[in-house]
């Protein structure tokens, strides 16, 4: 997933900076790394969305 060659920018606010992207799991399952399953998340999106069911679409 990290070098697969998606660019890593947070889905959410755009920040490339890698120190604080995640990988996030749109279903919730952290045993699936289908590609279409990840995303990248900055801390603070991915802190959103999973505590306050921010939509990423
Ligand atoms: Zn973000
Ligand atoms: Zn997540």
């Amino acid at each position: 997933m990290l070098e697969s060659g998606r660019p890593a920018m947070c889905k959410l606010c755009k920040k490339k900076d890698r120190r604080v992207l995640q990988v996030h799991h749109k279903d919730g399952n952290d045993q699936n790394y289908e590609i279409d399953n990840l995303i990248w998340l900055c801390v603070n999106c991915h802190h959103l969305v999973h505590c306050h069911d921010v939509l990423l679409n």
